[in-house]
């Protein structure tokens, strides 16, 4: 359905539909309209002009009504076009299938075959078979389909290929299925929209390579018409009577037209890709709201963001993933950003360098002050000077930042590159340096791996590597050890600790692990539906939370060697960011809330060593017991 309505949002497409629809309708309705029959000849009125008396549309040179002739043959066309494309989708789609399904010698065998078919220029192929089978129109038909099956084989085979190897057919496998049935039921629904998107791409071409082989009175045999045969016939009196191949012209000229701009817009409804929006190239830099109130800067910290408000205007829903977070980094510190999945954390860390995708992300509110200097609403020039070079990102899947067809070191020189000139011996020399730097073994033989042959942690390491590179002076890190076992993940914490106190580095380090807080942070920062509610210096916090989120999420963190003991899971879920209720977004599910509690603002107070955005927190005395 809602394939439909995109479907419907293309104004081309649904022209094509209409047009389709209406000549679909028409050649259906044909035996049943009050028309002349299509073969009967009438010498004496030979050529009749369109508009003539007792003919529409004039006769052909046989004095037959091009009206009727013109319907029934616009009916034939359609059918066996369809057929053909039909035909050639099924077979085609079978044979890719189970190529690309059963792989090695079946699939050697098979491609082979139809790599010999698509060797021949397929109109010649096409004339070929109709010569060996004899003219007419199922052999023309025929010969149409097979054209056409190679081509929907090798499709459909890359894309089974691909899901071939898929977990979840694995799955299928590991639970007894027979092949036919996971064919049936994994492989073929993933494929089936590429075969609609296929066929539907393919249906005008057919209908036209029809048309041309009855124009080569190859096909449909006289005195049947198609709109083929009848421009063959008409060929004759092309400069006297042009009106006789005008009227099939402009038929096949509407047909191949609208059925193109219906399969563009069925191909761009059904592609999930497409779909998404991956069409709409985000902008370089993330909006920001003329409404923006700035917000003033601090002294002593290298980055801070003040009030900062990030929203993602989806139609006519406002998503406020950050509702005005401020924190601040100096440098050589390091402060954690905790908080469920959802939270608001990454928006919140790509907001800083303009980078969450706009549409639909938009900035309504503060600012990001890097050493003084408002990124929010900054040219994009400017942004960009600075992405990399002085704040550089670390994120959590370096499998999907680095490039899979590029040599990691040639990576490493790329993103040095993109800030200053580097010729290759000393761009050589700077990513193993780099690698070094981020204790990779081995460094001068490794700077020519593909990210491909290092393991997880080896990766991530190329990512702080990356990150580096241009000696910034912030990294914010996004769950850079989420994928990673804890082993790995403690010599990372460990890489970047000891980064940060070499090189004075500041670091935003985002997690949803107390015990990552514990071992790398300084400071953290406790973020509930895109706000802060509770900050302070890592140890008090740890120690004694004050905020109920705090403590509820602390109580989910089993402990090691601490005894059996009940984990607390929070109830309920974190509320959906377009719909935040009043007052305290965690109130719903906390325990101490009282009425106050859901109804207006609750400030971010300083009590004591830290801030928090509480009516009713945890008593010192509750916390540390
Ligand atoms: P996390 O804390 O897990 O990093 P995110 O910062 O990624 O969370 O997301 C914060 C909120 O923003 C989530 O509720 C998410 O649903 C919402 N969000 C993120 N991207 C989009 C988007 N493109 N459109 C609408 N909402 C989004
Ligand atoms: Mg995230």
């Amino acid at each position: 359905m809602r394939s439909l309505a995109l479907l419907a949002r293309n104004r081309l497409a649904l022209g094509g539909l209409i047009v389709m629809g209406l000549v679909v309708f028409l050649a259906l309705l044909t035996p049943a309209l009050p028309l002349k029959p299509p073969n009967i000849t009438d010498t004496s009125n030979r050529f009749l002009p369109p508009f003539s008396q007792g003919a529409i549309l004039g006769t052909d040179h046989l004095g037959r009504d091009l009206l009727s002739r013109l319907m029934w043959g616009t009916r034939l066309s359609l059918a066996v076009g369809f057929a053909a494309a039909l035909i050639a989708a099924t077979i085609g789609a079978a044979i890719g299938i189970v190529a690309g399904y059963y792989g090695g010698r079946t699939d050697n065998v098979i491609m082979r075959g139809v790599d010999m078919l698509m060797a021949f220029p397929y109109i010649l192929l096409a004339l070929a078979i109709v010569a060996a089978l004899g003219p007419g129109l199922i052999n023309a038909l025929v010969a149409v389909a097979a054209v056409n099956i190679p081509f929907f084989a090798r499709n459909i085979r890359g894309i089974t290929v691909g899901i071939a190897h898929k977990e979840f057919v694995d799955a299928a496998r590991l639970s007894g299925m027979s092949d036919a049935r996971i064919i049936l039921t994994e492989i073929l629904p993933n494929v089936i929209p590429v075969i609609v998107i296929a066929m539907s791409t393919t249906v005008g071409w057919m209908i036209l390579e029809t048309a041309g082989l009855s124009f080569l009175g190859l096909g449909s045999q006289p005195p049947v018409a198609d709109l083929g045969s009848m421009l063959g016939e008409a060929r004759a009196a092309l400069i006297t009577n042009p009106h006789t191949s005008i009227v099939p012209g402009l038929m096949i000229l509407v047909i191949v037209m609208a059925i193109n701009l219906l399969g563009d817009g069925i191909r761009d409804a059904l592609d999930p890709r497409l779909k998404s929006g991956a069409l709409n190239r985000p902008l370089p830099a993330t909006l920001v709201a003329p409404s923006r109130q700035p917000a003033a800067q601090h002294a002593d910290a290298i980055l801070t963001l003040d009030n900062l408000q990030t929203q993602f205007h989806v139609k006519d829903r406002v998503y406020r993933a950050v509702g005005g977070v401020s924190l601040s980094v100096k440098p050589g510190e390091c402060l954690g950003i905790i908080g469920e999945s959802g939270s608001g954390k990454s928006v919140t860390a790509l907001s800083v360098m303009g980078l969450v995708a706009s549409p639909p992300g938009i900035i309504t509110g503060g600012s990001v002050h890097y050493q003084g200097e408002d990124l929010v609403g900054a040219p994009y020039r400017r942004l960009r000077t600075l992405r990399g070079r002085e704040v550089a990102y670390i994120f959590q899947d370096p499998q999907a930042t680095l490039h899979p067809l590029y040599r990691v070191g040639d990576q490493l020189i790329e993103a040095i590159t993109a800030h200053r000139p580097l010729s290759r011996d000393e761009g050589r020399r700077k990513a193993i340096d780099l690698l070094d730097a981020v204790r990779i073994p081995n460094a001068s033989a490794r700077v020519n791996d593909y990210p491909h042959e290092m393991s997880g942690g080896m990766r991530q390491r190329v990512g702080i590597a990356m990150a580096l590179a241009n000696d910034p002076e912030v990294i914010i890190a996004d769950e850079p050890t989420t994928a990673l076992d804890v082993t790995v993940q403690a010599q990372i914490l460990s890489l970047l600790d000891d980064l940060r106190r070499e090189r004075g580095l500041a670091i935003v380090f985002i997690t949803h692990d107390f015990g990552v807080v514990g071992q790398l942070c300084d400071r953290v920062a406790v973020m509930y539906a895109g706000r802060i509610v509770e900050q302070g210096p890592t140890r008090a916090i740890l120690d004694a939370p004050r905020h109920p989120y705090t403590a509820r999420l602390m109580a989910c963190v089993p402990e090691l060697g601490g005894g059996k003991r009940r984990l607390d899971a929070i109830p309920g879920l974190p509320p959906a960011v377009d719909d935040l209720p009043p007052g305290c977004a965690f109130a719903p599910r906390c325990d101490r809330a009282t009425e106050t509690c859901r109804t207006g603002e609750i400030p971010l107070d300083k009590v004591g060593d830290r801030a928090l955005r509480c009516l009713h927190p945890v008593t010192m005395t509750e916390a540390v017991s």
